[in-house]
């Protein structure tokens, strides 16, 4: 089975098309690949859209943490309405 290497994120993965021309995600970070298999043999992989992972890695810890604050936020402002009522 010809094996495509990821020109996104790196990750080798195999395709089970002997002869193939066309679009082919990653599946390690979702980039969108235009690939030419021949005969078995990866003639070209080009990258057409980044996989979004990677960037996302650093975007994702500023979420989780912005969200657990919040979450915290939240349910102190909750208990100061209920006492309130
Ligand atoms: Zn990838």
């Amino acid at each position: 089975m010809p094996e495509i290497v990821c020109p996104s994120c790196g990750a080798h993965f195999k395709i089970e098309e002997m002869d193939y021309e066309g679009e082919v995600s990653c599946p390690s970070c979702k980039a969108l690949l235009h690939v030419i298999i021949s005969e078995g043999v990866v003639e070209e992989v080009d990258l057409i859209e980044e996989g979004f992972e990677e960037e996302s890695w650093l975007e994702d810890e500023d979420l989780w943490e912005t969200e657990e604050e919040e979450e915290e936020d939240w349910g102190l402002a909750e208990e100061d309405f209920w006492e309130e009522e």
